[in-house]
């Protein structure tokens, strides 16, 4: 396997950065995760647009146009002979001494890794995951944006950990006035009476690029779709739950706070959805 880490092609076992990386340290720096479908790499446009976003409200200047880190992803995806694959690109800050101070890292560490996919098991998709309320709560984007991509996943990890104490499959994350915001790393949403709702990203969640694929494929499939505040109870009585992520694409929930959805199984608008979306993403030119 051969990672790109500042320039170069490395193997795996090679492939090293400094302990002075202030990503290392401090967790300064920004990613993206990114699919690649029949050897297309999906939606790339929106997640460079969205690293880059990161990056500029950190004032990370990435070394790179956007042309030029496309060229590096793609050039990354052919050197591994993948046509299916799951990419994440890595901007730290770089390396510097071990004080805070950003200036004194000069050259941003840029890496890109492409492997062959791990995602959830096919068991998963055909019967559903269990979700858990976490009492971590979503940072207030106010105080640190959840658009920014950056390195610091704490509060993710430790919803992760919250999550698998309670031997649930993915933690439901709350922010601050307990309104419903997101997974650990996936974008929720909810079906109540044939209406398709997602909470607002005002709310606290990262604006989702499969969220915002699953918008576009559900008002193409004429259902009715809103961006509303819900709460867990809203969740707990819906029809229908399901995630979207990069790597979970479209993901079933079969069960809340040990309260089945509906009768336990996947719904079938969530099954209409998920199918359309593999389709969209095995289907030729989507970039
Ligand atoms: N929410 C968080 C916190 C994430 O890290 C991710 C993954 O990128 C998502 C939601 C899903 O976003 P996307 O569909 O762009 O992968």
């Amino acid at each position: 396997q051969w990672i790109y880490v500042n320039g170069q092609f490395v193997n795996k076992n090679e492939a090293v950065i400094s302990v002075y990386d202030h990503g290392f340290l401090y967790g300064d720096g920004v990613f993206e995760g990114i699919r690649v479908y029949s050897g297309n790499v999906f939606q790339l446009k929106e997640h460079l647009d969205r690293l880059y976003a990161s990056a500029h409200s950190i004032r990370l200047t990435i070394p790179y146009s956007k042309e030029e880190l496309t060229q590096i992803i793609v050039n990354t995806v052919r050197k591994n002979e993948l046509s299916s694959a799951y990419i994440r690109v890595v901007i730290s800050r770089g390396e510097g001494d071990l004080g805070l101070d950003p200036r004194n890292c000069s050259n941003p560490s840029v890496i890109v890794i492409a492997e062959a996919l791990s995602i959830y098991s096919q068991d998963l998709y055909e019967n559903g995951l269990k979700l858990v309320s976490v009492a971590t709560r979503r940072n207030r984007p106010d105080v640190l944006s959840p658009q920014i991509k950056s390195l610091n996943y704490l509060n993710n990890i430790l919803v992760k950990l919250e999550s698998t104490q309670s031997g649930a499959d993915e933690a439901l994350m709350l922010n601050d006035q307990g309104y419903v915001t997101e997974g650990s790393a996936d974008n929720i949403f909810i079906v109540k009476n044939g209406v398709i709702i997602t909470p607002p990203v005002y709310l606290g969640a990262l604006e989702g690029i499969t969220r915002n694929v699953i918008i576009d494929v559900a008002r193409n499939l004429n259902y009715q779709i809103e961006e509303r505040p819900f709460t867990t109870h809203d969740v707990y009585i819906a029809d229908e739950v399901f995630l979207t992520g990069t790597a979970a694409e479209v993901i079933p929930v079969i069960e809340v706070d040990g309260r089945p959805i509906q009768n336990g199984k996947p719904g079938e608008i969530t099954k209409h959805l998920l199918h359309t979306f593999r389709d969209l993403v095995t289907t030729a030119g989507i970039q």
